[in-house]
């Protein structure tokens, strides 16, 4: 459970990471939706936070106003005018601001040029990852969460794979999925993917009518969303038998992945990590079918930092919670790809995906 505490307390770590800026803003307006929701504990659609001194101003609109005040304690709910910057013009003069930081990630185009225009005496800084580098490291209410995400998609998963036979199409599989976690209470983190035989290529192939045939490899890649939190777990299995080149491409990528699992710490870089993994299949000369970074971080979002990659130049730290999932795919043939998630621990990673990862003919 995330305690209401917990909300004050992160955005104390925001107003810390503000004052390092330089120039370091008076205040912050957060209009990223995750991080709106991080910082608040608001959960609607709308809205933005404007965090000044120690106060969080959560500006929405008519419909959200009850919602807000009850999922946002300690935070002061403004309901906007008909034209939302009217208002926050109108708070940020009350403030006296000088300066106000914006997330530069999470606005468009057209909001910089309204903001711009109803603030006119303020200095606008464009900040990025204020917000989200606290969101990297997670509570341990937040990992209840997760955890309890990555145990329902390793439930659905193990009914899933019982009707996974020849004769059933990959939109069924990815029904079924779907019906199955919303009906124990979660919803999707990302639509499922499901690719079979040479779709299995496809790293982020979507379900198809293609019918799932003896013989095929099907790489089922699925997440729940628990409370607002994601999880992200990713199984290949074989159809009926399988052959050697099969056998030996899955066998590279497991190898890769428990190699990952086991050498990865805090303090290593994402690509010291990716680079674990990465060693493993280029050495058996499959490095040029590998065209993904190893993995990414998963919370609120379920992509998000830090990220494992051959360009992650930041560094883990105890409380990440992150994928390992190398893949191997093979444009005509088929692919592989293993995905655990795992939290990050001072001795390295700690499972939160359960699943068996041995090689399974269904
Ligand atoms: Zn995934
Ligand atoms: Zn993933």
């Amino acid at each position: 459970m995330i305690l209401k505490e917990a909300f004050a307390a992160r955005r104390a770590g925001v107003h810390e990471r503000m004052a390092r800026l330089d120039p370091a803003p008076d205040a912050l307006l957060v209009t990223g939706p995750e991080n709106r929701r991080y910082l608040t504990g608001f959960t609607g659609s709308a809205g933005m936070v404007l965090l000044v001194g120690g106060d969080a101003l959560l500006v929405t609109d008519g419909r959200y106003v009850e919602q807000a005040t009850e999922e946002a304690p300690g935070c002061r709910v403004v309901r906007h005018a008909p034209e939302p910057f009217d208002t926050l013009r109108e708070l940020v003069q009350a403030a006296g601001l000088r300066t106000l930081g914006f997330e530069k990630e999470h606005v468009t185009f057209a909001f910089h040029e309204k903001l711009a225009a109803a603030l006119t005496e303020v200095m606008l800084v464009p900040t990025a990852g204020v917000v989200e580098s606290g969101r990297a490291v997670k509570e341990e209410g937040e990992l209840e969460h997760i955890r309890h995400a990555a145990r329902l998609v390793d439930e659905v998963l193990g009914e899933v794979v019982r009707m996974v036979r020849p004769g059933i199409s990959e939109r069924d599989i990815a029904l079924e999925i779907e019906f199955r976690l919303k009906r124990r209470g979660a919803g999707l983190a990302f639509e499922p993917i499901v690719a079979s035989g040479p779709r299995s290529a496809l790293p982020h192939g979507r379900a198809s009518d293609r019918v799932i045939e003896t013989g095929d490899f099907v790489t089922i890649d699925m997440g729940a969303l628990w409370h607002g939190y994601a999880s992200d777990l990713t199984r290949t299995f074989v159809i009926g038998r399988v052959d050697a080149r099969q056998e030996e491409v899955y066998h590279v990528v497991l190898e890769a992945q428990s190699r990952a699992m086991e050498g990865l710490r805090p303090a290593m870089t994402g690509r010291e990590v990716d680079a674990l993994a990465r060693e493993v299949i280029t050495a058996r000369g499959y490095g040029d079918e590998f065209g993904h970074g190893l993995g990414h971080g998963v919370g609120l979002a379920v992509h998000e930092g830090p990220r494992l990659s051959p360009t992650g130049e930041a560094r883990l730290e105890e409380g990440n919670v992150v994928t390992v999932e190398p893949g191997v795919y093979v444009p005509g043939w088929g692919g592989v790809r293993i995905e655990d998630l795992v939290v990050v621990r001072a001795h390295g990673a700690e499972r939160l995906s359960g699943f068996p990862r041995e090689l399974t003919v269904l």
